[in-house]
């Protein structure tokens, strides 16, 4: 790595051989591998380095070690996954990450990651929903954060620089291949341009464009989605949005924050007003361990047709698990409860309601190598599509991160490795400027009470349940807003930058937002979490994948492809799942 002054001061430049944008689990998982393929790293994100998003992660990740029911295999996560994602997903992305996962989830505890043990020493596994057997790893309930400070410091053992507050606003591009990024310091605004042989996108998904959702202020806003869009790759199933079927709903400045799905792995029940344990209409034989699509659907129909509970939502009650095992499993939501409600979820039920949670669409890449469409641009972890089709089973999204972000360093090196000359553009740069440039200016808008109406919008309009005059209703007023957004006030104050990132958050989530909608508007069936009012039935001609591109012309086209088919041999287990899991259910 070197740093430079630039010819005409207006940044620095930092060049690197593999540039990751993104310090989540990711993104270090990434970093790691490309450090370990001989190259030059960096990792850049716009918060501190130990508290990325996946810090948030709770119950689990998965990987069939069978260490507690030893009929499971890496055949029998493939084949529920697939199934469980209503056939969407790309068959190769899940057998990777599928195989893959034991040795990445052995290797985090290698590095530290305090997974909880067996009595035996092997990794302890829990049960997750729609799994066939307990497979799910876990650090009580702060997996996440095990996870990233794990990574964090095999990171920093191995000196990989990790450049904090960095907020990405352009990658550089030329003639189809991408040299680097553009960001600014969020407290400085001093702006750096690192340049890069090969770049790897991993900044999360965009659940933030929710009223509620599961994730904090001004991160999953889509920035990712945005960027490799700008750049020319591609976005496919944007409408496909998990909503958890569990999150907070009361003090209203927290509303949508995560109850873990290990409350009810453990084996917390769902009721309504009326004291019913719905689930049994819903789905007699698994119950609360049912998909979260389902649970979801469930949970909104109960409050929607009236029995849910003061506050607007049903009852979650681990009541009978007793406080030993509650602290001892579920620390984080005990303590969550009694800091923000006063509740001792060990004497009283939760109330509980659905909140924006996962992006299971994202950006098309390459199953093995996870490229883009953009030569040396990769992307990895919750920003990437392919792999949790229209319903992610818990616990899938960090084995994701950590399978695919190996993957996608590894091939970033090799891109770098390959390259005899390194392409640059001083026109490219120009042209990063002159965006960053046209934002800073006096206006009549403030891009935060934008950002309140977006979330409003895409919770009234598109969220647990959809209807396309509902969805119509949301994409004028998304053109609404982007309008508003041309008018805005940027100005730095002394408090630093922020202004400008809310400005670009803002960009992006409208962009995502319209992808979003869109697709929802296309995808005319129910299926997952995609659910239309006006189209309740799964039409199996729509086992398709909504693939959306910026025309010439800069607007949004989207275009149907069939999913790819799962290879025969796979297909057999799939279809013969449905018997293990009653089964698997016993061994509980
Ligand atoms: C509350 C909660 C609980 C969860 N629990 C689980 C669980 O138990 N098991 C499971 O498998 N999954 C779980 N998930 C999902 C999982 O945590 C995430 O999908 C995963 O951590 C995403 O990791 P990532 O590395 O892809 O991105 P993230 O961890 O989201 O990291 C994104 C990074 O990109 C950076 N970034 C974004 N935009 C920019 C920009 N413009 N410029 C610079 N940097 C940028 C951010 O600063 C951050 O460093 C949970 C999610 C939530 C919200």
């Amino acid at each position: 790595m070197s740093t430079r002054p630039s010819d005409k001061a207006l940044h620095r430049t930092v060049a690197t051989n593999v540039l990751v944008i993104g310090s989540g689990a990711a993104g270090l998982r990434a970093a790691i591998a490309a450090h370990e393929a001989g190259c030059d790293v960096v990792v850049i994100g716009k918060r501190q380095a130990k508290d990325a998003h996946t810090v948030l992660a709770a119950g689990g990740i998965n990987a069939a070690l069978a260490t507690v029911d030893r009929a499971d295999s890496w055949e029998q996560h493939f084949a529920d996954t697939v199934r469980e994602g209503y056939f969407l997903s790309d068959p190769r992305t899940v057998e990777l990450m599928a195989r893959e996962a034991p040795a990445a989830v052995l290797e985090l505890a290698e590095w530290g990651a305090p997974f909880a043990r067996t009595p035996q020493g092997t990794l302890d596994q829990r049960f997750f929903g729609a799994h066939t057997y307990r497979r799910t790893c876990y650090a009580g309930d702060f997996t996440g954060r095990a996870v990233l400070h794990a990574l964090v410091d095999r990171a920093a053992a191995l000196r990989i620089p990790i450049h904090e507050h960095q907020y990405v606003w352009r990658l550089l591009v030329h003639d189809g291949q991408c040299f680097g990024a553009a960001a600014f310091d969020l407290h400085t605004g001093e702006r750096t341009v690192y340049q890069a042989d090969a770049v790897v996108l991993c900044t999360g998904g965009h659940t933030r464009l929710w009223r509620r959702s599961s994730s904090r202020r001004d991160e999953n806003t889509g920035d990712g989605l945005y960027l490799a869009l700008q750049a020319g790759a591609a976005l496919t199933d944007m409408e496909l949005v998990q909503f958890h079927p569990t999150g907070m709903l009361v003090p209203e400045e927290i509303a949508g924050t995560l109850v873990t799905e290990a409350v009810r792995g453990e084996g917390g029940r769902l009721f309504n007003a009326m004291g019913e344990r719905f689930m049994a209409r819903y789905d007699p034989e698994r119950m609360e361990l049912s998909t979260r699509d389902r649970v979801a659907l469930a949970n909104y129909t109960e409050i929607l047709e009236g029995r849910g509970g003061p506050h607007g939502g049903v009852f979650l009650d681990v009541t009978h698990i007793g406080r030993d095992a509650i602290i001892q499993k579920l620390p984080r939501m005990y303590r969550q409860f009694l800091e923000w409600q006063m509740l001792d979820i060990s004497t009283q039920p939760m109330e509980v309601a659905p909140t924006a949670h996962y992006s299971m669409g994202g950006i098309v890449v390459d199953p093995d190598s996870h490229g883009t469409a953009v030569r040396g641009l990769y992307a990895a972890g919750e920003v990437a599509a392919g792999l949790h089709g229209a319903n992610r089973l818990g616990g899938n999204s960090l084995a994701e991160t950590v399978v695919f972000g190996r993957r996608a360093g590894e091939h970033a090196a090799a891109h770098s490795h390959s390259l005899g000359a390194q392409p640059r553009s001083q026109r490219a740069i120009g042209a990063a400027h002159q965006d960053l440039d046209s934002l800073l200016k006096e206006g009549t808008e403030l891009a935060r009470p934008l950002q309140r109406a977006l979330r409003n919008t895409m919770w009234a309009d598109c969220g647990v349940v959809r209807t396309e005059t509902r969805l119509r209703s949301a994409l004028s007023r998304i053109r609404e807003l982007q309008d508003s957004a041309r008018r805005l006030d940027v100005r730095p104050s002394s408090e630093g930058f922020g202004d400008l990132a809310h400005a670009l958050d803002l960009r992006a989530s409208l962009v995502a937002a319209e992808a979003t909608v869109i697709g929802a508007l296309s995808r005319t069936e129910s299926r997952g979490a995609h659910q239309r009012a006006d189209y309740p039935e799964l039409d199996p001609d729509l086992r398709v994948n909504l693939r959306i591109s910026r025309s010439t012309g800069g607007t949004l086209v989207v275009e149907s492809r069939p999913a790819p088919e799962t290879p025969a041999y796979l297909h057999k287990r799939i279809t013969e799942t449905r018997a293990v899991s009653v089964a698997g259910r016993l061994l509980e």
